[in-house]
């Protein structure tokens, strides 16, 4: 046994279980143990019946006088007890647990946990956890647990439950798989770096069963600095392989065609396109593949830079690719760069799964298709990623056997606090577009409760016969694209065009339908034929649609500010004046005051900030793209440990580029950067 064996070799894990931890992601003894609490019960204080108070958490001991099942008029079943510790009987309740009648026989004693309470006008405990003492000889005092407890009298853990999973299941095989794992457990940590922390085993076993607070701080420490570190020390290390990398073809920036090109343009870039434009140029004139990651809200001006880019490599004699996530997208940027470049006499090509244009083109734009082509690359200097569209195994197959690079500029308009890009996206060198273009209108922002409801749609129908178009996003359900996401803009869908705005067009749009489908709506929305789309919010951040100027969000409340923000840069594309309801059912203030922030915040960083003050990383990426490390533990408003664990990393890399003195930490390295790029 060891932990990458799989959990159903052990004892009383059944198909159903198994199913169940999939859905947890726990699939090995190595995920058990790294599926960590989330908080911990303070069970610590032991006493007796007598002397406790109402509403206090003790743990007592004591022997049960009586135990049955109770069915209530609603088919309800209680399981209650007697339960005597030698002060005072009192009443023990558990609801829908009838097996407990069974395991739990009279005679039996028992230390247990819980609230005292009144219940019915006698000392109960309801639902107090519990387990069963071995030893017959004196009721209380030490000498009574003949085991360790693991349910109670101590700090007890607690873990994200599903129905049968629960704390007491993972406590119970935890404890069993843990002593038969845990000499097997390499501490991939070197000595200087580990310095006063925990052994990895120790740390393993700690968290989840502390004997005390000081130990529960200690193992979070330790493991909370692994997610870190090893997340620092996987893209130094791509980035230091990135520096080694040459370059296709090095580039000849002659400043005179950009003047040219800018002056065509009709308008002026903002500072922070000039900026971010100089800081890309420095870049290209080195020997080694630019690796950056350009940064801006939707709007910002990013893709007119990356047009510039592709210009200056077509004046090289090289071609660039333009890769972005979705045919919808792809047909988008085409246009846009087309627009841009065809004055120069420059051939922009397509390339998606439904078509492919891209005989002698300069630039093909295209969906991830282009990689998986037979397209020859070696005449490409440059490739441009859009959204966040990380490399995954596909591209990194495209890439392996190159001896020699391209340069790379991935755009992304996800606001991502500079200390978490630097982190997560330490591979990369970072450029921010802080700035929209002046002219520019700000999106009106309003929290809408549901007592204005009536009004806000007067509003939208007022918008629409004045030609405008609104987008309505349906609630965040699942993180993906679920059924029932798709169910819920179905519905909202029908409520809409039945009930509310029947003389208004309405479409639809939602992940399950087919690209085909997809297309067809969009399609219309651009065109003007339809008034109101209702989308899930996981479809088509990107679309360009200078006429809609409403954007309606249902259940605000469920998403992160920065999604929202997100959502909030599909209006406001073109000269108009554009409006954003967030529709909200809910009345606490909290959560108000929480979307409040929209309509007074307009920078998406400041947004994403908030998010990470009030709700932690997760919210920053919605769950979808968070995937790349996830963090059970560490945190990344937690800035002191972010730069610690970056230090090290890099410290330890510099002392040993390739980390073959750490063979441990090399292995656990490729475990983990499956998606870095260069080999
Ligand atoms: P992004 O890629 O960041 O979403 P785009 O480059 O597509 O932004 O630009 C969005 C819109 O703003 C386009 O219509 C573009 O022509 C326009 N635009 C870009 N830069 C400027 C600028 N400096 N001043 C005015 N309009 C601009
Ligand atoms: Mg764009």
């Amino acid at each position: 046994m060891d932990l990458h064996t799989s959990l159903s070799y052990l004892t009383g894990i059944g198909p159903s279980l198994i199913f169940k931890l999939k859905r947890l992601n726990l699939n090995t003894l190595e995920d058990l143990i790294y599926h960590f609490p989330f908080r911990y019960d303070d069970f610590s204080a032991m006493s007796t019946a007598k002397d406790t108070q109402i509403g206090q958490i003790v743990t007592l001991q004591g022997e049960i006088w009586s135990i049955k099942n109770v069915y209530t008029r609603a088919r309800k079943v209680l399981t209650q007890a007697i339960f005597n510790d030698e002060t005072t009987p009192i009443t023990l309740t558990w609801f829908n647990q009838s097996w407990l009648a069974k395991q739990i026989q009279v005679g039996d004693r028992l230390q247990i946990s819980g609230k005292m309470a009144k219940y019915k006008n006698k000392l109960s405990i309801i639902m107090p956890k519990w387990e069963k003492l071995e030893s017959l000889l004196p009721l209380r005092g030490p000498t009574a647990v003949s085991h360790q407890p693991l349910h109670t009298g101590k700090l007890v853990a607690v873990y994200p439950e599903t129905e049968k999973l629960t704390s007491r299941w993972f406590r119970t095989k935890i404890s069993q798989v843990l002593p038969q794992v845990i000499e097997k457990i390499d501490d991939p940590l070197p000595k200087i770096i580990k310095a006063d922390m925990l052994d990895l085993s120790q740390a393993l076993h700690q968290i989840h069963f502390p004997q005390n607070w000081q130990e529960v701080e200690k193992s979070r420490e330790r493991l909370g600095f692994d997610e870190l570190f090893f997340v620092s020390l996987a893209t130094q290390k791509v980035r230091l392989a990135w520096q080694k990398k040459p370059l296709i073809h090095p580039l000849k920036i002659n400043k005179l065609f950009l003047k040219e090109f800018i002056k065509k343009l009709p308008f002026e870039l903002t500072g922070a396109q000039e900026r971010v434009l100089q800081e890309i140029l420095n870049d290209l004139k080195k020997t080694h593949p630019m690796n950056r990651l350009l940064q801006g809200e939707v709007g910002s001006g990013k893709t007119v830079v990356a047009t510039l880019i592709a210009y200056l490599v077509y004046k090289n004699g090289l071609r660039t690719l333009f890769m972005a996530p979705t045919e919808i997208l792809t047909f988008q940027h085409y246009e846009t760069i087309s627009k841009l470049l065809t004055p120069f006499g420059i051939k922009v090509g397509i390339y998606t799964g439904s078509k492919k244009s891209v005989e002698s083109s300069d630039v093909i734009v295209g969906t991830h298709a282009l990689l998986s082509s037979k397209l020859n690359i070696s005449d490409v200097g440059l490739i441009i990623v859009d959204e966040q569209q990380r490399f995954g195994v596909e591209q990194r197959s495209f890439l392996r056997n190159r001896a020699k690079l391209p340069h790379f500029l991935t755009m992304t308009a996800t606001p991502i606090p500079r200390t978490v890009a630097l982190t997560l996206y330490g591979d990369l060198d970072l450029s921010v577009i802080d700035e929209l273009p002046k002219e520019r209108l700000r999106v009106k922002t309003y929290v809408v409760p549901s007592s204005k409801r009536n009004d806000a749609y007067k509003f939208i129908e007022k918008k629409i016969k004045e030609g405008d178009q609104a987008y309505v996003i349906t609630p965040l359900i699942d993180l993906s694209e679920t059924i029932q996401s798709a169910r819920a803009a179905t519905e909202e869908f029908k409520k809409l065009k039945t009930k509310v705005l029947p003389k208004l067009r309405l479409g639809l749009l939602h992940g399950r339908l087919s690209s085909k489908d997809k297309e067809k709506v969009m399609g219309e929305f651009k065109k003007d034929k339809i008034d109101i789309l209702v989308s899930t919010s996981v479809v088509e951040v990107g679309m360009d649609i200078a006429n809609a100027t409403i954007m309606v969000i249902e259940s605000a409340e469920r998403f992160g500010l920065a999604q929202l923000h997100q959502l909030r840069g599909r209006v406001g594309r073109g000269y108009k004046q554009s409006y954003c309801l967030l529709f909200s059912e809910l009345r606490d203030s909290q959560s108000i005051s929480r979307l409040k922030n929209l309509e007074k915040i307009h920078e998406g960083i400041k947004l994403a900030e908030l998010d990470l003050k009030i709700r932690g990383s997760g919210e920053i990426f919605g769950k979808k793209q968070s995937g790349r490390f996830d963090f059970k533990i560490a945190s990344f408003s937690n800035l002191t440990l972010l730069e610690k664990t970056k230090l090290a990393a890099q410290n330890l890399l510099k002392t040993n580029p390739t980390l073959d003195k750490y063979p441990l930490l090399k292995r656990k390295l490729d475990e983990l950067s499956a998606q870095a790029m260069p080999d």
